[in-house]
């Protein structure tokens, strides 16, 4: 059993996953508290560093109390996001929660790639466009899925917030990528390997709705895919419904 505690930012749920593989389905988010990215339009920069409400569990804690949490909510679905859940250790956690019949999905940038991540559900990569001023993690991910390890359950995404046209040419050769992947293993292989661009949120200060101005974002985001919509034939373009409900609010 591993002692070693995990800080975790934030819990919260059932809500509504808001984008990526599993949009609309209600799921319980666990944020860990640290990041190895700093990204300019970050929308979670609380969780960057440890706060008074900060709390800290070993993996049995956290899957005992998720496992109860999630039981008593009707709910099988858990999100590990953050920061970037795969600084930590998550295996055990996963072993206990796959005990219990509840998935486990992950969202990370794809700098960080443990072991346990194979083993997770719904592994959602977002690699982080010119806009956030992060490195390109584009051979990270890309080698992750070329050497994949065959748990055919699992469901793999590259999801890719957008904010400008430098951002959408970064996303059109992960798209292509997909396109490639899905081609060259047709029928042989894992093909369970999806392509999401998102409307990136600009604003993430402003507490008052800001349905109107994703609404508007995401009709530029389609009009601009349709000038020039070579390589995106397999991707699902969508803004983050939990910004059209909630806005910028946090803990939702
Ligand atoms: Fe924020 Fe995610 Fe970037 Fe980390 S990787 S700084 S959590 S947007």
């Amino acid at each position: 059993m591993d002692d070693i505690k995990i800080p975790i930012a934030e819990i919260f749920g059932p809500t509504l996953q808001g984008e990526g593989p599993d949009v609309g389905k209600r799921t319980m988010f666990i944020r860990v508290c640290g990041c190895s990215f700093n990204c300019s339009w970050c929308d979670s920069k609380f969780a960057w560093k440890r706060t008074e409400k900060t709390k800290d569990y070993t993996q049995q804690e956290l899957s005992e109390y998720m496992i109860k949490l999630c039981q008593d909510n009707n709910c099988n679905n858990i999100i590990l996001t953050g920061g970037n859940p795969c600084l930590y250790n998550f295996n055990e956690f996963i072993n206990n929660c796959h005990n219990e019949n509840i998935l486990i999905g992950v969202e990370t940038q794809g700098d960080l790639l443990p072991e346990w991540l194979y083993k997770v559900d719904t592994l959602v990569f977002s690699p982080k466009a010119p806009s956030s001023k992060q490195k390109d993690t584009y051979i990270d991910i890309v080698k992750y899925i070329e050497e994949y390890k065959y748990n055919n359950n699992q469901i793999i995404a590259i999801k890719i917030p957008v904010f400008n046209d430098e951002d959408i040419e970064f996303a059109r050769r992960f798209s292509k990528f997909v396109n490639d992947y899905k081609m060259l293993y047709k029928n042989k292989r894992f093909n369970d390997l999806r392509f999401y661009l998102s409307v990136g949120n600009s604003d993430t200060d402003t507490v008052e709705s800001i349905r109107d101005r994703v609404l508007s974002d995401y009709e530029t985001l389609l009009n601009k895919i349709n000038e020039n919509p070579s390589d995106f034939q397999n991707a699902y373009i969508l803004p983050q419904i939990h910004t059209l409900i909630w806005g910028n609010k946090q803990g939702v």
